[in-house]
C-alpha cells in the first residue's frame, strides 16, 4: 500500500498540473472505483462537471481536490495499487474513471486491484484544519506543520501495545505504513514489539523524528517504488527502495552493524529488523 511519500509524490504533481483547471467531461469505467460515494456513478460526474479544482491537499494516505474554492472536495484513495495519471494511459485495462480538463489535460484514475477510488464530500474543519469529512478522525501526520509531537508521544506513553502496532494505527498517527514504520524504528533502534507504554520519552519523540525524517527522505527520491504499480502522475517510480535499510532486506547485513537483518511475521505482515540494533524485549 503506497505510504505517506508516495502519495505526496502524486499530490504535488496534481498540485502543478490541475489546480485552476475546470473539469468538462468525466466518465466512470468502472463502478468499483466510486463505491465509496454513495450517491453512485450517476451523482459523481453531474457533480464532476464543470468544478473547478481550486487546490490539493493530504492528510497520511488520503489525498484530496478542493473543488469550487472549498465548499467540498473530491477525495481520492490510492488503494493498494491506485494511480492518478495525466496524459496517455499505457495500460487502458485498468482504467477505471477519465476526467477531461479545460486545458485538454485528461486525468485519470487507473487501479489494477480496485482497492481504491474516488468520492466527493463535504469538508469539515476538525482543530483547526479543513479536511473531507471521511478523514476527519484520522490523526495529522508527521509532516503536517501543526503536527504536536509532544501530544502524540502523551498518547503513545499511555498504550501498553507494541510501538510497531502504534505507529500503524492511523488514528494515532497518520500516514505511517509497514515500509516506514519498519525504517523508522531502524534508524532509532527500537524494536518493534516493545511496548509503547515501556518507552523513554525521548525515545518515542525520536522514533517519531525518525518516522518524519525518513518519510521526507524518501520524498526527495520520488517516494518507495517496492511495488512497481507506485507512481508518479508521469507514470514513473521512485527510487528510495535502494536506500531503505531495514525493510525488504532480510539476509542482509545491517548497514550500521553488520548483524544480519531478521524478517518476522507481525500483524499479518514482515517486520524486518537489525537483532543487534533493535534488540528484542525480554519477556
Ligand atoms: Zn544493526
Amino acid at each position: 500500500m503506497p505510504e505517506l511519500p508516495e502519495v505526496e509524490v502524486v499530490r504535488r504533481g496534481l498540485q502543478d498540473h490541475v489546480v485552476d483547471k475546470t473539469i468538462t467531461a468525466v466518465r466512470v469505467h468502472h463502478p468499483r472505483a466510486v463505491r465509496r460515494h454513495e450517491a453512485g456513478p450517476a451523482d459523481l460526474t453531474a457533480r464532476l462537471l464543470d468544478a473547478r479544482i481550486t487546490g490539493t491537499d493530504r492528510r497520511g494516505k488520503y489525498l484530496w481536490l478542493t473543488l469550487d474554492g472549498g465548499e467540498s472536495a473530491l477525495l481520492v484513495h490510492l488503494g493498494m495499487s491506485g494511480q492518478m495519471l495525466l496524459g496517455a494511459v499505457p495500460n487502458a485495462r485498468h482504467l477505471r474513471i477519465a476526467a477531461v480538463l479545460d486545458d485538454g489535460t485528461t486525468l485519470s484514475f487507473v487501479d489494477q486491484r480496485t482497492f481504491g477510488g474516488w468520492m466527493l464530500t463535504d469538508l469539515v474543519t476538525v482543530d483547526g484544519s479543513v479536511v473531507p469529512a471521511p478523514v476527519a478522525h484520522l490523526a495529522r501526520d508527521p509532516l503536517d506543520p501543526r503536527f504536536d509531537v509532544d501530544a502524540v508521544v502523551d498518547v503513545l506513553r499511555r498504550k501498553q501495545s507494541e510501538i510497531k502496532r502504534q505507529l500503524l494505527d492511523q488514528t494515532v498517527v497518520s500516514g505511517i505504513g509497514n515500509i516506514y514504520a519498519d525504517e523508522a524504528l531502524w534508524r532509532a533502534k527500537v524494536n518493534g514489539t516493545r511496548l509503547a507504554g515501556g518507552l523513554t520519552r525521548p525515545k518515542l519523540t525520536a522514533v517519531l523524528a525518525a518516522a518524519a525524517d525518513v518519510m521526507r527522505d524518501a520524498l526527495a527520491q520520488g517516494g518507495t517504488s517496492f511495488d512497481s504499480l507506485y507512481v508518479n502522475v508521469n507514470g514513473q517510480s521512485g527510487y528510495f527502495d535502494r536506500a531503505l535499510d531495514a525493510y525488504g532486506r532480510d539476509g542482509k547485513p545491517c548497514r550500521r552493524c553488520g548483524a544480519v537483518i531478521r524478517r518476522e511475521k507481525f500483524m499479518n505482515r514482515s517486520s524486518f529488523y537489525c537483532p543487534r540494533c533493535q534488540p528484542r524485549p525480554r519477556r
